[in-house]
């Protein structure tokens, strides 16, 4: 027997209508390429959204079609979200801080029609025309008083392609199945891969990521997500946000600290989210201003492990509360989310933060185990490791135009070695290509750079295995101090003393001035073992002399 109920498909369009009918005049605030503060509201991005829908049309591109976007966030892109996927179209944003050569790569692989890009992207624009033939259309987000003369292309003004969309047409009803949009993981090894997202899969992350001990958003939090919307998505916010009708607020190419700091408090911000580093910067630019953040209150911080000494940090200097995420590309990407259970409110405030810095536990949606090598499932005891794999249905089935499922009986592999504790909190312990492998042990990169970060001097730290004739692997630790402050390589070990077991502590620290990044702003590890490849530790030559 079926039930009864109204058969409404779950569309990305719809979030936008609802935010439109019932949060019309909460407004949406961009810092703007060009260097101004714009405002609008939900209701003129639903206007403005539905002009861009029927101006695709004008533009040729079927549906089901490809479009591409290089792009900060901020109001156009936000619109380009909704007229893309909203008209049956596929959203396709791409990661500009890529090589020219790499964004090729993924636009012809998506089979992109088309291709929107803000302003500080037209070199980029100039290096990547060539190499995309199939990309008819070249749109810059500006008004024709700013398009830029590029050497490859003629670009035509956003403003002007959508005055010439009408506002008048409802959105089309789609399968809810249907693809909305496209990211690729990072790729750090072989070429990326596109992970293919549904209305339906979307819809229900966002509404998955929106529940209290999730984001817990409401029509009263001003969101300024950091992360980029062509990193996941923005994680979701820019289809969270309308559904609880939050204001938002877009940096554009403003992340640094100071940057940030100038738009938290002109537009009382009260949360947002980003990954470590982005958090590390503003840190600095705090403790070195003495400013004070008036309206923050939840920040959440994912993409890489969160360092304890900076959910410490902004706990204690700022009051405000960092909550840890951990998720993929591949899983929308929410998968867990930090928050306390009410047993756990009468542990001391000690024991309290050995639960805020583990990933979280999954979110509804999301179900999770660790298995050993030979796929057997290890115990929830917060001690055991294995793989970790995850099932849902906001979660990868398949890459995009590749035919083999990459599932492992319907699980997906996630890559990342974690423990789970028996309330069903994660503790990531690596990424499994990370692991640093020492005669056979194992050795959590993440815990020896969060040791390192703990240290007074210390801004960043990246811990890779190193060659080692006797171990096969030592870590070693590469540091980057903070600025005007000073510390040696034994002062760093010794401040490992008494915290790990003695043979987990790196062999060796070397400084440098700045640690590799990837694209989605994770410290790059890949990057970094081939910067230190022919590296002798000091502790080799005493295993070769037989010491
Ligand atoms: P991406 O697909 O670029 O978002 O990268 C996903 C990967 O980032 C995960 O598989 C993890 O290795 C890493 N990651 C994300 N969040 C966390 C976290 N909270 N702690 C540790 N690693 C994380």
């Amino acid at each position: 027997m079926l039930g009864q109920m109204m058969d409404v498909p779950l569309s990305i369009s719809n979030l936008l209508v609802h935010a439109d009918r019932f949060h019309g005049d909460t407004e949406i605030v961009s810092r703007r390429v060009e260097g101004d503060i714009h405002r609008y509201t939900y209701r003129d991005a639903h206007r403005r959204s539905r002009q861009a829908a029927s101006a695709l049309q004008g533009l040729g591109i079927a549906p089901g079609g490809r479009v591409a976007t290089l792009a900060w966030n901020g109001y156009r892109h936000f619109e380009l979200y909704y007229g893309i996927s909203g008209s049956g179209r596929v959203m396709h944003t791409i990661n500009p801080r890529l090589h020219p050569e790499q964004v090729a790569w993924i636009a012809n692989d998506a089979e992109d029609e088309a291709l929107f890009f803000d302003l500080s992207f037209a070199p980029l624009i100039d290096a990547v025309a060539p190499l995309c033939p199939k990309i008819k259309h070249w749109i810059a987000l500006c008004d024709e008083d700013r398009l830029p003369a590029l050497k490859t292309v003629k670009p035509i003004a956003y403003e002007t392609w959508l005055a010439g969309g009408s506002a008048d047409s409802a959105w089309p009803v789609l399968d809810e199945n249907a693809a909305a949009c496209l990211c690729y993981t990072s790729g750090t090894t072989g070429n990326p891969k596109g992970v293919l997202y549904s209305h339906r899969s979307t819809v229900l992350h966002a509404l998955g990521s929106i529940m209290p001990d999730v984001m817990g958003l409401k029509a009263t939090d001003v969101v300024l997500p950091v992360v980029p919307m062509f990193h996941v998505n923005a994680w979701g916010t820019a289809y969270s946000c309308p559904i609880v009708g939050a204001k938002l607020v877009f940096p554009g190419s403003g992340l640094d600290g100071k940057s940030l700091i100038e738009l938290f408090e002109a537009e009382k911000v009260t949360f947002t989210a980003g990954v470590p580093t982005i958090w590390l910067g503003l840190l600095q630019e705090l403790q070195k201003t003495g400013q004070k953040l008036s309206t923050v209150n939840r920040m959440v911080v994912g993409g890489s492990a969160c360092p304890p000494a900076l959910m410490k940090a902004f706990k204690d200097d700022y009051g405000i509360h960092i909550h840890h995420a951990w998720g993929m590309t591949e899983m929308s990407p929410l998968g867990t989310f930090n928050a306390l259970k009410e047993k756990h409110l009468s542990l001391s405030e000690d024991d309290q933060f050995k639960i805020h810095v583990k990933a979280g536990r999954p979110m509804f949606g999301v179900d999770i185990k660790i298995v050993d090598d030979a796929g057997k499932e290890l115990p929830w005891d917060g001690v055991a490791f294995g793989d970790l794999l995850v099932r849902g249905p906001w979660i990868v089935k398949q890459y995009y135009r590749r035919d083999e499922s990459p599932l492992v009986d319907g699980w997906f592999p996630t890559g990342d070695v974690a423990t789970i504790d028996p309330d069903g909190y994660v503790q990531i312990t690596d990424r499994s290509k990370d692991v640093i492998k020492s005669g056979g042990e194992w050795i959590s990169s993440i815990d020896l750079e969060n040791i390192a970060v703990s240290h007074p001097a210390v801004a960043e730290a990246g811990a890779i295995g190193v060659f080692h004739p006797k171990w096969d692997e030592r870590p070693m630790v590469v540091v980057v101090l903070k600025e005007g402050r000073s510390a040696t390589v034994e002062e760093i070990l010794a401040h490992y003393e008494g915290k790990i077991a003695k043979w987990q502590i790196p062999d060796d620290v070397q400084f440098v001035d700045e640690l590799p990044h990837t694209a989605t702003g994770k410290i790059s590890k890949l990057k970094l073992r081939e910067a230190f490849k022919d590296y002798v530790l000091p502790t080799a030559g005493e295993a070769l002399a037989g010491r």
